[in-house]
């Protein structure tokens, strides 16, 4: 029987086409984003532990209430916004069912959704099945900055949400706090949701504050935050993320929420709860540990051909290769993963028109063995 997509533009995602070729042809892994370095080993103990105390059937729907009144004090501690676990806190399986379960709360079919292009590959297809549409505003080449003036014209009576990402994947742009305000105006007096995907929320650098919509008291009544614990505790494959947004926000969230999953995976939240209680350090210290991290990637790319882009945020460096070859990131990544032995990740697929630029991005959340072993790669080019 033919089957009529409901996602015709979609096919298999950058990341996993990326990290298959990869393995093809045995090349340095710098494409997919994830950690080759293993989460905390107290964490990880705690995980196995829960199991054997027999965490195992069902947590609460909306999360285990330790692990949302950690949350509910982290966001008090480090952006100033006093939020009830009990009603404005949701744990989520990864911060990809959190987006996908905002968006089809909040989205009917008909409406619009700004996002910022290149724009994170799982945004478009979750607008898309609830029958709305995505409005594509390219950020600013080459520091991914918004132009509001853009974005004042794309609002239209249509507008549902803003999608906003800081830091930025994949160009680690972070939104300042005149952003912030420049969004304030723009949504103020309108039913215009923000849904914010802040899962580099404790990766920026050069001691710069994450500015979070939460520490904007206009913004966070109207906004969805989205965050993930496998960005910061090094543990993208557990899939555990949350939500935080207003009471009547939330309310909404979890009646998706509840169907799409119904709950996250309890062993780990059990385990999240009682080391965010006990090592507040880890969070406080991950700019640290991957400035040393940015900042050897970079030196290791000196003597290469490429141009490095700068990098305030997240664990992505975007590297300009106009000076190897002449064509487009998607045909430089093919042949750099099978002749330069190298993978890596194209902007194409995250923008709705080719961007034309001559950028791809290089994942520097890797152990030094790894980033010498691509570094030496890539100036071999
Ligand atoms: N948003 C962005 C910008 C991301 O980079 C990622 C994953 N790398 C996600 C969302 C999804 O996070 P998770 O793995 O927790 O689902
Ligand atoms: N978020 C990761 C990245 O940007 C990939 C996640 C995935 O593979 N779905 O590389």
């Amino acid at each position: 029987m033919p089957i009529e997509t409901k996602l015709p533009k979609v096919g298999t995602t950058i990341f996993s086409v990326m990290s298959q070729l990869a393995l093809e042809h045995k090349a340095v892994n710098l494409g997919q984003g994830f950690p080759d370095y293993e989460p905390p080993l107290a964490l990880r103990e705690a995980v196995t532990r829960a199991m054997s105390d027999g965490c195992n059937q069902y947590a609460p729907g909306i999360g285990l209430a330790s692990l949302r009144e950690q949350i509910a004090l982290k966001t008090m501690r480090l952006y100033g916004r006093k939020v009830d676990p009990a009603t404005e806190v949701t744990v989520t399986s990864g911060a990809t069912e959190a987006l996908f379960a905002a968006i089809a709360a909040i989205v009917r079919a008909g409406e619009e959704v700004i996002v910022f292009d290149p724009a994170y590959d799982s945004y478009e297809p979750a607008i898309e099945l609830q029958g709305a549409r995505a409005v594509h505003i390219p950020l600013t080449v080459p520091d991914f900055s918004i132009d509001w003036q853009r974005v004042r014209d794309a609002v239209t009576p249509r507008t549902r949400m803003i999608l906003v990402n800081t830091p930025h994947n994949p160009s680690g742009a972070v939104l300042s706090a005149s952003d912030l305000d420049e969004l304030a105006e723009i949504v103020r007096d309108t039913g215009i949701v923000v849904l914010s995907d802040e899962v580099y929320e404790h990766i920026v650098y050069d001691g710069a504050l994450h500015q979070s919509v939460l520490r904007h008291p206009e913004l966070a009544e109207r906004s969805i935050v989205v965050s993930s614990f496998g960005k910061t505790y090094h543990c993208t494959g557990w899939k555990v993320g949350y939500a935080v947004a207003s009471a009547a926000l939330s309310a909404e969230f979890r009646k998706v929420h509840q169907y799409l999953t119904f709950c996250t995976f309890h062993p780990a939240q059990v385990a999240f709860a009682a080391f965010l209680a006990s090592h507040p350090e880890h969070y406080l210290e991950l700019p640290a540990f991957y400035q040393v991290k940015r900042d050897r990637f970079r030196e290791l790319l000196k003597p290469s051909r490429l141009k490095l882009l700068d990098v305030p945020g997240g664990y992505f460096q975007l590297v300009d290769y106009s000076a190897i070859r002449d064509e487009d990131d998607q045909a430089f990544c093919q042949w750099l993963v099978v002749h330069g032995g190298v993978a890596a990740i194209p902007l194409t697929p995250f923008c709705e028109t080719p961007p034309g630029t001559r950028l791809l991005r290089l994942c520097f959340a890797k152990n030094d063995a790894t980033l010498e072993a691509g570094a030496e790669r890539l100036c071999r080019l």
